[in-house]
């Protein structure tokens, strides 16, 4: 099966003749190949954009605020479907690809608020006769490159953002799993969205660098790896664009020696290795505070790992994860687990040897764990992005909280405790951006906002919620006068308000 495009309201098949193999991670097999755009592919996308866009940023908000409302139930028409596709590329299992649609549904609800978003500030006799009104315009077309850890959530995060807000989109998502984008563009088209104002656009370096140097595109938002997000930051930002760019994460939880144990424990097998650790607010390290606490962590967590049900999706809604994405992706996880062992950790839990009995090319990986890490060790400094769980012990909770804050990423982090001086210590000092109370994965609700500190953002503004329509939009402040508060003469001085 060859997948094409999704431009100006029709699907397009490829027409570079490069394709990428788009695997179903349970089986090992090539599922589909995907086409790689050209540059003249990404622009005739923007150009039908440029067009459509002046129709629909001129469509009141309302209006395009019940598209998005119609979409909203199109997705939960078509949820099982969704999830059974997305389970097919990506490997999670269906329950969790629910969830992946969801968390996106959830910003489209958020976006039927447009009308209300998009309302300016207004101050009347601002000076004598003076009226100053601040207003929400569109950009005009602007684009969103996306992963593959999350092929509905995240393009959903930007495009009905975006388009809510009265721009044309032009989505490049993963070239891993492009079958969910292309189905959420049909539903837009289904919803009533114009032709034109939602282009998916497969492809690779190549589209990248297009939608980064076309003059026509005036925003971009990405999510991925740091390398590419910093690349893409810096090159869209020398090509004069509005560029926010969300990259990798290494993301601690402190179990402070009061924590409910039982439920510590609980959230890190849930959030480390749920989605088989392709997560980027996955918690990769914990944190235990006191070598008594330390102890009672991983006696609880070992068994529990050992257990854990990694199957492909098709084997029931119990399973707790599946493949990893590729082979690739295997190896270099793997081959992590290898270096930890080669760098002196201690491999509690091995799931190097998993073999899945008429799986046996999918890409699968047994849950790992890692005890008695240190901050030198390359598995602790690098994203993993996999099954892979390393313990690194701390004496007291100063030298725990110096762990996340002297990281390189910024991400997200979470503390477990009961005590509310030591919680609030925490949220107040730390330099992450999504911080958990007892929370494993702290992913912010959509009507809040998304995006970490450090090397894991660039840019500003943060994802959907209010940063959304402010990162999709710009003010424009006008100060108006009528005759009747016009002074005689000419005024050769600045203008104040005295
Ligand atoms: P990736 O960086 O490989 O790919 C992301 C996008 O960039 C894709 O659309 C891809 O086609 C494109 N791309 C890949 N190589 C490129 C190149 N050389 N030049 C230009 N574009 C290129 O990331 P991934 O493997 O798809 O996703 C996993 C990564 O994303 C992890 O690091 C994870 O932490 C991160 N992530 C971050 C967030 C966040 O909000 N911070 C959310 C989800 C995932």
């Amino acid at each position: 099966m060859e997948i094409g495009h999704f431009i100006n309201g029709s699907h397009v098949a490829g027409g570079s003749g490069r394709f990428s193999d788009v695997y179903n991670p349970a089986t090992g097999e090539v599922q589909a190949k995907v086409a790689l755009a050209t540059r003249q592919e990404m622009r005739g996308a923007v150009e039908a954009a440029v067009e459509a866009q002046k129709g629909w940023g001129a469509t009141n908000p309302q209006k395009r605020a019940r598209v998005l409302m119609r979409f909203v139930g199109l997705l939960h028409r078509d949820m099982d479907k969704l999830a059974e596709t997305l389970s097919r590329e990506h490997g999670k299992t269906v329950p969790d690809a629910k969830g992946d649609v969801i968390r996106g549904l959830e910003v489209a609800e958020f976006c039927i608020g447009a009308p209300h978003m998009m309302k300016g500030e207004y101050s009347e006799g601002a000076g004598p006769g003076i009226d100053v009104y601040s207003i929400r315009q569109p950009l005009g077309v602007v684009a969103g490159i996306t992963p593959f850890n999350f092929p509905a959530m995240i393009p959903m995060w930007k495009f009905c953002t975006a388009i809510a807000a009265g721009n044309a989109f032009i989505l490049k998502p993963s070239e891993r799993n492009p079958s969910v984008p292309l189905m959420l563009a049909e539903l837009m088209q289904e919803a009533g969205l114009p032709d034109g104002i939602l282009n998916v656009v497969n492809g690779d370096k190549e589209s990248v660098d297009a939608i980064l140097e076309d003059p026509d595109i005036q925003a971009v938002g990405f999510v991925g790896s740091t390398a590419i997000a910093e690349y893409v930051y810096t090159k869209g930002c020398a090509h004069g664009k509005r560029v926010q760019c969300f990259g990798g994460a290494k993301n601690h939880m402190i179990i402070m020696p009061d924590a409910d144990m039982e439920q510590a424990a609980d959230a890190l097998i849930g959030s480390a290795y749920g989605a088989a650790g392709e997560r980027c607010m996955a918690i990769s390290v914990a944190v235990p505070v006191g070598e008594e606490t330390a102890d009672r962590l991983v006696e609880k967590l070992t068994p529990r790992i050992e257990a854990l049900k990694v199957a492909p999706y098709t084997a029931g809604d119990d399973v707790d994860f599946g493949p990893l994405v590729t082979g690739e992706a295997l190896e270099r996880v793997r081959g992590f687990v290898d270096k930890g062992v080669a760098e002196g950790a201690k491999l509690v839990v091995d799931g190097r040897g998993f073999k899945m009995q008429g799986y046996e090319n999918g890409f699968f990986l047994g849950g790992c764990l890692f005890d008695h890490v240190t901050k030198d060790m390359d598995i602790y400094k690098q994203e993993i992005f996999g099954p892979v769980l390393s313990v690194i012990r701390a004496a007291n909770y100063e030298e725990a909280l110096d762990l996340p804050m002297s990281h390189e990423y910024g991400n997200g982090t979470a503390i477990f405790t009961r005590d509310g001086d030591t919680a609030r210590d925490f949220a107040s000092k730390i330099n992450i951006g999504m911080v958990g109370i007892n929370v494993p994965i702290p992913v912010p609700i959509a009507y809040h906002t998304f995006g970490g500190w450090k090397r894991s953002a660039f840019g500003d503004l943060n994802q959907h919620g209010a940063d959304g329509f402010k990162f999709y939009t710009r003010t424009k402040t006008v100060t108006a006068r009528w005759p009747s508060g016009v002074k005689e003469g000419a005024e050769f001085s600045i203008p104040t308000m005295d």
